[in-house]
């Protein structure tokens, strides 16, 4: 702590967003460039350096978040990134992305405003780029030991720069055309520029880690050549596998799931494509769906020049406070956020038949209707109480000629063949079976991140990442390891 009173004297302060009409204008992140720098030092001068940090306990990678708030508050930006990549392969990522669990999780947000640590975490990597902080780091020798990773999402690749810098020589196989996962056809460019993952993919390809794109393991591939060929396996493939809304009209044209309409958009970001052949443009849009990757296609229908757009979510809407009882400190609770992409829908008033933020909680689909042609045109909706049964009187509809559905995914896909090919145990909500090491029923063959734990974080990939990378070094290296392991495959987020 530079200043043992900043707590006391400078009030939280975010990151700003630039104005709604300006950033949906483009797709570039929300935030004001070069705005973060200023501020963010005043900002790391409030942490308390607690005796026991909540933060550091509620972070799946275990930041050591008291040590960088105090280096940034010194503007020691060198020793800020050694102690942040300590934890983090990737905190740019995370700064950017994380719903920050640290943050409810901060001691301070007992009674104040937390530490924006998310922030300072973002401000200590892209300075750590900016000044070289964070250049390559291939191994000394080479163990002669070789992993095959499937699945390039942040699971996979935490997993392949571990093992790459402890020696082993790793290839990632993803069946996409390019890296990142869901990183990179997922998660929209105005959340995070894909640049970012670009300069990550360079820095591990000059550490030696070999990509594969555009293969399929299981279709492509035997999954058993590929065991046949590598040391070792990571099975880091997500969960992919979506869920379905079996209501009367679903056949209708029209209704996609999120994950056919957002890799789309990356698709238009990215060069490959002028226009989604499901763009938004001039459509009645509705989001069946109350989570992140509905806030996501919100963004990106807003951007897309959508005539109107309403998300549905049949929880009810959620206090602004803490229920101290059912979600007390230091979990994270479920509160009324409002993301950038319901900021835009409030500020650009996007969904003249929902709440102004475009926002209907308490909602259930009941049918879908079109017209002549098969194609939907309206959604009718009822409205639930909190066991979500449905309120007599309530049923309305709603225009819609674009339907997006945000369900969740139930694990990974069973389509390519990899994880019947393999012979893998599956849990009985599909994800993979493994045991404390991350190994699966198959030897040599390792399962982490979202296949495993289902859906998940960003930051628990990154964690599972790094955990299942000392797992399979452990089996490479006759019992023994030196990189860490932050989380085990039965951790979950705290709870109450
Ligand atoms: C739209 C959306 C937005 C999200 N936004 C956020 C957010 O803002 N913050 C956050 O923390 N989390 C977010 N998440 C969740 C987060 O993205 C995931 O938890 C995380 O990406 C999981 O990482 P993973 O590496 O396990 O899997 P993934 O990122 O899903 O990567 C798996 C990869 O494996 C590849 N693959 C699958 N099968 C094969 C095969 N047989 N052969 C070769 N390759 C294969 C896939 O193509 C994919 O590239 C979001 C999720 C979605 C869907
Ligand atoms: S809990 Fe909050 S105040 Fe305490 S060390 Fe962590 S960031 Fe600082």
């Amino acid at each position: 702590m530079a200043d043992p009173k900043g707590f006391m004297t400078t009030p939280r302060e975010e990151w700003p967003r630039r104005p709604a009409e300006e950033r949906v204008r483009d797709w570039d992140e929300v935030y004001v460039p070069g705005a973060l720098l200023p501020i963010v030092g005043a900002q790391a001068d409030r942490c308390m350096d607690c005796g026991v940090p909540f933060c550091h306990e509620a972070c799946p990678l275990g930041n050591l978040i008291p040590d960088w708030n105090d280096l940034v508050a010194r503007s020691d930006w060198r020793a800020a990134s050694e102690r942040l990549h300590a934890t983090n392969n990737f905190p740019e990522f995370t700064g950017r992305l994380c719903p920050a669990p640290c943050e409810s999780g901060c001691v301070l947000a007992i009674n104040q405003p937390a530490v924006t640590i998310k922030n300072v975490e973002c401000a200590i990597a892209d300075r750590a780029w900016a000044e070289g902080f964070t250049p390559p780091r291939p191994p000394d020798r080479l163990s002669g030991r070789t992993v095959a990773v499937i699945g390039s999402g942040p699971t996979g690749l935490a997993a392949a720069q571990q093992l790459t810098r402890a020696g082993h020589t790793v290839a990632v196989y993803e069946r996409d055309d390019r890296i990142g996962g869901l990183l990179r056809y997922g998660i929209p460019e105005f959340k995070m520029e894909k640049r970012h993952l670009e300069r990550r993919i360079d820095q591990m390809r000059t550490e030696g880690t070999r990509f594969r794109t555009s293969t399929t393991v299981g279709r492509d591939m035997a999954a058993d050549e590929l065991r046949a060929r590598y040391d070792a396996v990571v099975i880091a493939t997500g969960a992919t596998a979506w869920r379905e809304l079996s209501v009367p009209g679903r056949e209708l044209a029209g209704i996609h799931q999120a994950m056919e309409y957002l890799p789309l958009a990356n698709r238009v970001c990215e060069g490959d494509l002028e226009r989604s052949p499901l763009s938004a443009a001039g459509r009645h849009v509705a989001i069946v769906g109350g989570g992140d990757t509905g806030a996501d296609c919100l963004g990106t229908a807003v951007r897309e020049g959508a005539a109107s757009v309403t998300q549905l979510d049949i929880y009810t809407r959620p206090g602004a406070a803490r229920d101290e009882e059912a979600e007390p400190w230091p979990t994270h609770p479920k509160l009324y956020r409002l993301s950038a992409a319901h900021e835009e829908a409030r500020d650009l008033r996007s969904a003249p038949a929902a709440d102004a933020d475009a926002r209907l909680f308490a909602a259930s689909t009941l049918r879908f209707t079109g017209d002549a042609e098969g194609r939907v045109r309206s959604l009718h909706l009822v409205g639930v109480d909190a066991g979500r049964r449905p309120l007599p009187g309530t049923e309305r509809s709603l225009p819609a000629d674009l339907v997006l559905l945000a369900l969740g995914f139930s694990g990974p896909g069973r389509e390519d063949g990899l994880v019947d090919g393999l012979g893998l145990a599956v849990e009985p909500r599909g994800t993979i079976t493994r045991n404390p090491d991350f190994a699966t029923n198959v030897p040599g063959v390792f399962a982490a991140g979202d296949a495993a734990r289902g859906q998940s974080l960003v930051v628990w990939a990154i964690a599972e990442g790094r955990a299942v990378a000392a797992a399979v070094d452990r089996h490479l290296s006759g019992g023994t390891t030196r990189l860490p392991s932050p989380v085990g495959p039965y951790d979950r987020p705290m709870t109450a």
